[in-house]
């Protein structure tokens, strides 16, 4: 069952309104996080929590609560929805403010928690990407609610026959519109490193721990449109998709247009980690 608590209230995420007067529809102004439950227990709530902090800092927001309440919120969340494998969203936004102005007025932040069924994710399809200009602003670490430029260029890499876009900035691979890159070169797996232009994405740093403890060579470095053409594999990362395979990069073949075997063994490993329950403690640093 979906459920949403809205500034402390909780309530059927259809019946939720927000004013219109709220910052996060009149100005995009405000952040958020997606957060996965597995069997009904948090994957990666440390690490979640960390980035909202981040964001809501970078936005000179003041978190609205402890790590603590956020975690109590959470688990009531779980609680009350139900559901075994959830999505829990978490939005952020300045608040309600009378008049309009680019000035940041003094008022309470409007804080929204939903939490749905998690998507069917069975099927692992290769997806195709095609390579689009990053047009986004130069904060795509921050993780804001204002998602125009990446809808935009989804939805014209989607119009050209193609599942997302790479984006590519000053010749190098940032992201996709909802997810980080991978490529396997070689038995060698490079990602591109974190800079203000793509977000730290908590799946990215997952697999990056994940593939270095099982002993195989993972850089950080920045990646060449060139080099997607040339790679072995490549694969995205995201709390929605964990990892998925690419099959295609514009008219280019991956491969032989299939999951690759590096991504195989990753995606196993990942799905060890993720339905690693029944423990209370860490398991290597991942499951918390
Ligand atoms: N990059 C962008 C632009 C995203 O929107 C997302 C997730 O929504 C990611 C990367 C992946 O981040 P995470 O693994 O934390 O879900």
């Amino acid at each position: 069952m979906s459920i949403a608590c809205l500034n402390g209230e909780w309530q059927a995420i259809e019946d939720t309104r927000v004013s219109v007067l709220d910052r996060g529809f009149m100005f995009g102004d405000g952040v958020y996080e997606v957060i996965p439950v597995y069997r009904g227990r948090i994957f990666g709530e440390d690490e979640h929590l960390s980035r909202l902090n981040r964001s809501l800092g970078e936005l000179h927001l003041t978190a609205p609560m402890s790590d603590d309440a956020w975690r109590a919120l959470f688990r009531e969340a779980i609680q009350r929805g139900a559901e075994q494998d959830a999505i829990i969203y978490v939005q952020v936004t300045r608040g309600v403010a009378r008049t309009r102005s680019h000035a940041h007025p003094e008022v309470e932040p409007t804080v929204l928690v939903t939490l749905t069924a998690m998507p069917d994710r069975k099927t692992i399809r290769p997806l195709s990407v095609m390579t689009k200009e990053d047009i986004r602003w130069g904060r795509g670490d921050i993780k804001v609610v204002s998602l125009a430029a990446n809808g935009l260029l989804r939805n014209e890499a989607m119009a050209d026959g193609y599942d997302d876009a790479v984006l590519i900035r000053d010749g190098k691979v940032t992201e996709t519109t909802s997810s980080n890159v991978f490529v396997v070169k070689d038995g060698v797996i490079v990602t591109p490193p974190l800079s203000r232009f793509l977000l730290p994405g908590v799946t990215r740093e997952q697999v990056i721990t994940l593939v270095k403890q099982n002993c195989m060579r993972c850089e950080e470095r920045d990646l060449d449109k060139s080099e997607l053409y040339a790679a072995d594999e490549i694969w995205i990362s995201s709390t929605t998709y964990t990892i998925r395979p690419i099959g295609k990069v514009d008219d280019q073949p991956i491969g032989n247009g299939q999951a690759g075997p590096v991504y195989q063994k990753v995606y196993q490993l990942f799905q060890q980690k993720i339905h690693a329950v029944g423990s209370t403690v860490s398991v290597d640093g991942l499951y918390k």
